[in-house]
């Protein structure tokens, strides 16, 4: 078993770091938050996922895992160090490589106190050609030559939040990216207990591809399911019906083919303006990527269009918050711009998620936040179903109320002024 680093200790770090825990490495995390760092240390996940409770537990009890803020001797101690930390967007839509820059001035210095081998791998996701630019700075600062000293891998996370323990723990495949043989048998051998197919690619910038080009075209599935999903309200058709249909042929398959308010959280709507942005660094004008991304902007939209169809009401249930179901990342969550939309037009609000509504407290201060998702429907005269939590799938909440479903998740049930989305 390996003695691992991660550095990061969020949605990616921390389910990489209690899974690595699972199987019998021992791991350090790293984050230069302390309240994130006490928290792991004390067993309480600083995010929501499922299992994670249970993980953390195991992980810590088992002494497998601990955090620190410490990098320099966290990152000196072990045989590899994963980098998980953010890569947020620009206004002009390029990543911003500003943390990940900070760990690598602080990996470098380490490397040249390790006795040993040692394997830095790229996990955060980041454009092609990132991650071999980061062998020059780490010769200078380490005094070691890569290939010698020290390796270096890039080995993209493919998890989905809500489901990322599990996703991380039968992964589809492995893709790891490699200096050179020797690093990327060293990952490859940290992943072997997962039993999946581990896909070794012959450069650093083709294994970051991989990232940029999966999550690509999920968001253009996903577009695409709400182009027709936007034609089939008017036709009158199900598009539900339709993608059904549609996704029994096994050339396409049935996955993000389901219509709504349009993709959110930290990966699609980033990741796909920053291959957009990395494809204008070389010249191409990727058209069909900015159509997703135009496509998606303007789902929320139709949500507050159909609301004003219906006849706005003055006070507004929201129910979901967080951009999918067991999660609390409300990171480009469609419930913004619509709850941005309803204030604009003066309307009261009264939210409800199951776990996001802490995070969501930050951006919207003034709205209701209620306890429940019957009390905020109760208080109100108009309910938006945005997120696809079981909970919202009770249709006694919403007897007698104009209701506007996002997700497909109260269809055909009586008792309601209902209008689907796409359907
Ligand atoms: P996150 O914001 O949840 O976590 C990043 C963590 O890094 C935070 O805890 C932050 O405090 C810490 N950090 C920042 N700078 C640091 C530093 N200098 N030293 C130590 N810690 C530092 O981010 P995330 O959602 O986990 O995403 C991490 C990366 O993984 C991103 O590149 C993202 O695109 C990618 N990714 C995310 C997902 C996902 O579902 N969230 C899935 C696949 C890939």
């Amino acid at each position: 078993m390996t003695n691992i680093c991660v550095i990061g200790t969020g949605y990616v770090g921390l389910i990489a770091a209690v899974c690595f825990a699972k199987v019998g490495h021992k791991v350090v995390c790293v984050d230069n938050n302390q309240e994130k760092v006490d928290k792991v240390n004390g067993k309480i996940p600083p995010i929501y996922e499922e299992s994670l409770q249970e993980y953390l537990n195991e992980a810590i009890d088992s002494g497998n895992l601990r955090a620190t803020t410490d990098l320099h001797n966290a990152v000196k101690e072990s045989d590899a160090t994963f980098i998980a930390v953010g890569t947020p967007c620009r206004e002009d839509g390029s990543i911003n490589l500003d943390f990940v820059n900070s760990v690598i001035e602080g990996i470098g210095p380490a490397l040249k106190e390790r006795e040993g081998y040692h394997v830095v791998v790229t996990k955060s996701t980041v454009a092609p050609g990132t991650t071999e630019r980061f062998i020059p700075r780490l010769e200078e600062l380490s005094g070691k030559k890569c290939g010698e000293g020290f390796g270096i891998c890039m080995n993209p996370e493919f998890l989905k939040e809500g489901l990322a323990i599990e996703d991380f723990m039968k992964p589809d495949r492995v893709v790891i990216g490699q200096s050179d043989d020797h690093a990327g048998n060293v990952i490859a051998e940290i992943y072997q207990p997962y039993e999946t197919e581990i896909v070794r690619m012959s450069s650093l910038r083709a294994a970051e591809m991989v990232k940029y080009t999966s999550n690509s075209l999920l968001a253009t599935k996903i577009s695409f399911a709400n182009e027709v999903g936007d034609i089939c309200k008017r036709l009158g058709i199900d598009v539900y019906e339709v993608m059904k249909g549609v996704g029994l042929d096994h050339r396409l398959g049935p996955y993000f083919l389901n219509a709504g308010p349009g993709f959110g959280g930290s990966c699609f709507p980033k990741d796909v303006s920053a291959l957009i942005h990395k494809a204008g660094e070389v010249d191409f004008n990727a058209k069909l990527l900015k159509m997703v991304l135009e496509v998606n902007h303007d789902q929320p939209y139709r949500v507050v269009d159909l609301a004003k169809f219906k006849g706005l009401r003055d006070r507004i249930a929201i129910l979901g918050l967080a951009f999918k179901p067991g999660t609390d990342d409300i990171r480009y969550t469609p419930a913004k711009p619509i709850i941005e939309e309803f204030l604009k037009e003066g309307k009261q609000i009264f939210a409800y998620d199951p776990q996001a509504m802490d995070n969501m407290r930050s951006v919207f201060p003034d709205i209701t936040y209620t306890n429940s998702a019957r009390e905020a429907v109760e208080n109100a005269d108009m309910v938006i179903i945005v997120t696809h939590w079981d909970e919202f799938r009770d249709d006694n909440l919403y007897k007698g109320k104009v209701v506007i479903d996002c997700r497909d998740i109260v269809k055909d049930r009586c008792d309601m002024d209902y209008e689907g989305l796409c359907w």
